[in-house]
């Protein structure tokens, strides 16, 4: 598409790209490709630009503590971290997204809930954060994304203007920037938010049934939250408020806990749900999917060197354990690719050597050198061999966590379903969730961020966006805006 006098975009190589939002994908709604080397060069250059801070999710902390399962899903996964009674080791990051290391705990944005579960058949992460559901649905945007939310080039100012133009030309982001503008935006403590996986992931069972599953951690604490103006104060007068808050709890004995719920849907009911649900920017409503409760994380122990237990911690999306797979959700996919790369850039190729990445269970593998080996190797260095290394074995520990992919490969969103839109979920959070003291902190945060440097063209898409999701709270988000900038 020309677009008036802008210039194509290209890779660095120089050549034109065709399309700054849509992967190359097997049919619309089939897994990403790996030779979509556009993708790629986004996915790895953004990986790589900034060392040694994390880029985002730079600000946090973390501690250590057990996940204990008190239920039987053992019809559900296999998977032995969630055996009846098994108890396992777990490390957690809690952080903010957009801000950098010594950035205020207390800005509104979501946080990463990133949990390692050390298992005895190794490491399982699961990155989720403190909400269920996320700003886009195609990793080829998540890079533009995140620039939009941070800083801009000349003035290296973060800029309400340039956020709100990336939010309101991409619709699919009205589900998450409604929940981040209510109350749940600005937690007041790591201890008083839910944890969720957002996405998708599959659970397989013995017999080799499969399940499409979302996690949910609610917090046993109860949620609750900051107001704009207490976040703003504490943003000055405690900087490192959420950090401190948690460390000391831990330390004067008060563990935070909470309770794993799942969704669990059958794996045919996938075809025909009358939502996608693998989109990242959509809930399941818990009529259809009743949580399902599994057990309990506990954290108990701080860190006692927060660079080398927290600051190095790598979570992955891609650590996944036997009866436990992803999902053709395509924001994951691209994670799994991801997040894996940004450790390598930021921590170095050797990074699961660092003690707190090193899985309890032991390793077998066949990587070699690389900077800062620290575990040796031995031979034979090469397989298949007849001199008694590792063997893989398939029969025990079988490729079953998959699905059937076949099609065009496309650029293209997901094909739409009868109740996929993007505001209707926004639009029940909002009427069906808040009452009217959440409604009107909810148009009093949006007139309050939105006056605060948005400019037209991008100010009337913000009243649109706004109306597209609930008519009333639109019209008064503009009458508010309007009187704040004496329009
Ligand atoms: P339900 O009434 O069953 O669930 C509503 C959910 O909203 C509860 O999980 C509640 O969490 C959470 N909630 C309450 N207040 C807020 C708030 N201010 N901001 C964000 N979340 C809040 O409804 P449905 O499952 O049909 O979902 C309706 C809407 O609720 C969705 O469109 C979505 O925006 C939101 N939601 C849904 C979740 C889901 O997985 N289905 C999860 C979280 C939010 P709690 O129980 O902790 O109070």
């Amino acid at each position: 598409m020309t677009q008036d006098n802008r210039k194509p975009t290209t890779t660095d190589a120089g050549i034109p790209v065709a399309s700054d939002e849509h992967s190359l994908s097997v049919g619309p709604d089939g897994p990403i490709v790996m030779h979509d080397h556009y993708l790629i060069e986004q996915m790895a250059n953004f990986n790589r630009e900034r060392i040694p801070e994390r880029q985002p999710h730079a600000k946090g902390s973390g501690a250590f503590g057990h996940f204990e399962v008190t239920e039987d899903v053992s019809k559900y996964t296999k998977a032995a971290v969630f055996q009846p009674g098994t108890k396992t080791d777990v490390l957690i990051r809690f952080s903010t997204v957009a801000g950098e290391r010594g950035s205020p705990d207390t800005w509104r944005d979501p946080r990463g809930f990133s949990i390692k579960f050390y298992t005895s058949e190794g490491n399982y992460d699961m990155v989720g954060n403190n909400t269920p559901v996320f700003f886009i649905r195609d990793p080829m945007k998540f890079q533009h994304f995140i620039r939009s939310q941070k800083r801009r080039a000349d003035n290296n100012l973060r800029d309400h203007d340039m956020q709100w133009d990336f939010w309101t030309l991409s619709p699919e982001s009205a589900h998450q920037v409604t929940w981040l503008m209510g109350d749940r935006g600005i937690p007041k403590t790591w201890r008083h938010m839910n944890g969720y996986s957002s996405h998708t992931y599959m659970w397989a069972n013995a017999q080799g049934e499969k399940f499409w599953v979302k996690y949910h951690f609610k917090t046993d604490q109860g949620i609750e939250c900051l107001t704009q103006e207490e976040a703003d104060r504490l943003a000055g007068e405690n900087s490192d408020y959420h950090m401190g808050d948690l460390y000391n709890a831990i330390q004067r004995g008060d563990y935070p806990s909470w309770t794993l719920y799942m969704q669990v849907m059958p794996f045919a009911d996938a075809d025909t749900y009358r939502l996608n649900p693998f989109d990242l920017t959509k809930v399941w409503p818990h009529d259809d999917y009743p949580l399902i409760k599994v057990g309990k994380l506990q954290l108990n122990r701080n860190p006692t060197d927060n660079h080398a237990e927290i600051e190095q911690a790598a979570f992955e999306p891609n650590n996944l354990v036997p009866g436990i797979g992803i999902s053709p959700d395509k924001m994951l996919i691209g994670r799994v690719f991801s997040y894996a790369d940004a450790h390598r850039a930021r921590l170095g190729v050797n990074y699961k050597q660092i003690p707190v990445n090193a899985p309890k269970a032991p390793v077998h593998s066949y990587s070699k050198d690389g900077a800062m080996r620290i575990d040796k190797v031995s031979d034979p260095v090469y397989a298949p061999n007849s001199k008694g290394g590792p063997a893989a074995d398939g029969e025990r520990y079988p490729t079953d966590s998959t699905w059937e992919a076949n099609g065009q490969m496309v650029r293209a969103p997901y094909a739409l379903r009868k109740d996929d839109n993007d505001y209707g979920q926004a639009n029940d959070l909002i009427n069906k969730v808040m009452d009217d003291a959440a409604r009107d902190r909810l148009v009093n945060n949006v007139v309050g961020h939105v006056s605060g440097g948005v400019e037209e063209p991008v100010l009337s898409r913000v009243f649109e966006y706004w109306k597209n999701i609930d008519a009333e709270i639109g019209r008064r988000i503009e009458e508010g805006v309007k009187a704040n900038k004496g329009l």
